[in-house]
């Protein structure tokens, strides 16, 4: 008698993030005493340039508003999230908003693609705002009396992969390599195990014609359509800055005798 054939269900791809370089885990952060409120969050914009290739990159934006003005008492943006909760905005928030660190019961809340990481109750505004960034570690790290909340998976699929955000993912992507060898050449993902997916909504699907992290040819579609540069909003492109340097007549010879003293040394 003929055996029954039976057909193998193919099985289904496991899914694993994995987090973009620039990702810092926390993408905002607010503090809350009443009246006066810090405010510092991951800014995504889209790098375009000739030279060195179009991009992601993020910023990020701290800004102290109070009920008592509609303009922001302080406001600056840095070049990471770590940097905009941690020393940078410390000495800037202190040489430039001293009148409000005094005021008593402060609320620091961190987030993760809108989602709330932690709370943490301070006795006063300047106690909870400066070095923000030390009080997340710390109860991230496990704080007595902090509660932490990791995302769980649906958590984490439910928002965008790009830092800074919140919207909902309608594309689905596989890396195809994880990293370039020595010589440049592309090596592809060696075991199972190795996380290579990414997901993003319909504003960040496009990732550019840069590396690896932000090349469209590094990611093959697993779900959803692929998005070109169109899908970039306007408002969210900025050319990269080029610095020019004048240089004289006499500029190739200056740079000889810098050597030349250098090497009598
Ligand atoms: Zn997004």
């Amino acid at each position: 008698m003929a055996k029954a054939s039976v057909k193998k269900k193919p099985e289904a791809e496991r899914v694993q993030l994995n987090r973009l370089r620039d990702d810092q885990y926390w993408d905002e952060a607010v503090v809350d005493a009443g009246g006066v409120t810090m405010t510092a969050r991951v800014v995504p914009r889209f790098k375009t340039s000739a030279l060195s290739g179009n991009e992601w990159r993020v910023s990020a934006r701290t800004r102290i508003v109070t009920s008592a003005s509609p303009y922001p008492l302080f406001e600056r943006e840095y070049g990471s999230i770590a940097w905009a909760l941690g020393l940078g905005a410390a000495t800037d928030i202190y040489a430039q908003a001293h009148q409000v660190l005094g005021l008593r019961a402060a609320t620091l809340s961190a987030f993760r693609g809108g989602y709330l990481l932690m709370t943490q109750k301070f006795s006063t505004f300047g106690e909870a705002a400066i070095c923000a960034q030390a009080h997340i570690i710390r109860a991230n790290e496990g704080w007595p009396g902090v509660t932490w909340h990791h995302l769980d998976d649906p958590q984490e699929r439910s928002v965008c992969c790009q830092p800074g955000c919140k919207e909902r993912p309608t594309v689905l992507y596989r890396m195809k390599h994880q990293r370039a060898d020595r010589d440049g050449k592309l090596v592809p993902f060696e075991y199972d195990w190795q996380p290579r997916h990414r997901w993003f909504c319909g504003e960040h699907a496009h990732r550019g014609n840069q590396g690896l992290d932000d090349s469209d040819s590094n990611y093959e579609v697993v779900e959803g359509k692929r998005h070109n540069f169109s899908s970039v909003p306007r408002d969210r492109i900025s050319e990269a800055r080029t610095e020019v340097i004048e240089a004289g007549p006499d500029f190739g010879q200056d740079v000889a005798d810098i050597l030349r003293r250098g090497r009598k040394r």
